[in-house]
């Protein structure tokens, strides 16, 4: 199922799927399905990550809050908050948590689970272009710089893209002249000599990660 209804037909599947299993406890759905979840437990809610977060005073949730929402059972502030999207995997709170949670893999792991479950807020800019580049990576096993340029100028449509394209023209000519960026790769482009075998991987990836997180049995 590779079309975008197909996806969202299995995301929701897997999440009706989840609710049933696990019943409102929430602690052990992150334990079981989300990287590092299992640490979520250890946290003593000292707060040292939440003052340690660059992001501190500007999002509405600290890793701290989250961990404390999880074992709450709110399973939907947490899988609907945009807060782990904003992490900008500095590693602050990861060399000074007393209990040495790894925060940063926690936090994109639920990231990660509420996107597959399609329960992350729609727009999310960090996810929409983490979305957008995983998709031009995973297409050749190299990054088409030119492609992922013009598919983030124009999500928005023409004019829009045309107006963004212009206001980063000075950018987009230094990377012509030093040779960073090809208009060449708009009819292919580079990528890994074992394409296939590139995706193979990629595909037994996956199906390990759906099993781990209920999308497929
Ligand atoms: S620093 Fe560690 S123990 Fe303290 S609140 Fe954050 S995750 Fe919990
Ligand atoms: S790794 Fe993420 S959550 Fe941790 S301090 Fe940095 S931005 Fe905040």
């Amino acid at each position: 199922m590779d079309t975008q209804a197909g996806k969202a037909t299995a995301a929701a599947s897997a999440n009706a799927g989840a609710l049933a299993r696990y019943r409102g406890d929430f602690l052990r759905e992150v334990e079981e399905r989300v990287e590092e979840g299992e640490w979520v437990k250890m946290c003593m809610q000292c707060g040292v990550c939440a003052g340690s977060c660059p992001f501190g005073p500007h999002w509405e949730h600290s890793p701290q809050k989250l961990f404390m929402m999880i074992r709450a059972g709110k399973r939907d502030e947490v899988l609907g908050s945009d807060a782990m999207f904003m992490c900008t995997s500095c590693y602050n709170c990861v060399v000074r948590c007393p209990r040495k949670l790894p925060i940063t893999h926690i936090m994109h792991g639920l990231a990660n689970y509420a996107h597959r479950l399609g329960l992350a807020p729609k727009g999310q800019p960090t996810r929409e272009f983490a979305t957008m580049f995983w998709n031009n990576l995973a297409r050749t096993g190299r990054i088409n710089e030119l492609r992922l340029t013009l598919g983030h100028y124009f999500r928005n449509g023409f004019a829009a893209g045309i107006r963004e394209a212009l206001t980063m023209k000075a950018v987009g000519l230094g990377l012509l002249k030093a040779k960073r960026l090809n208009p060449l790769e708009i009819v292919g482009g580079h990528g890994v000599k074992d394409v296939k075998g590139l995706h193979a991987i990629i595909a037994r990836a996956r199906e390990i990660e759906d099993r781990k997180q209920g999308l497929r049995s």
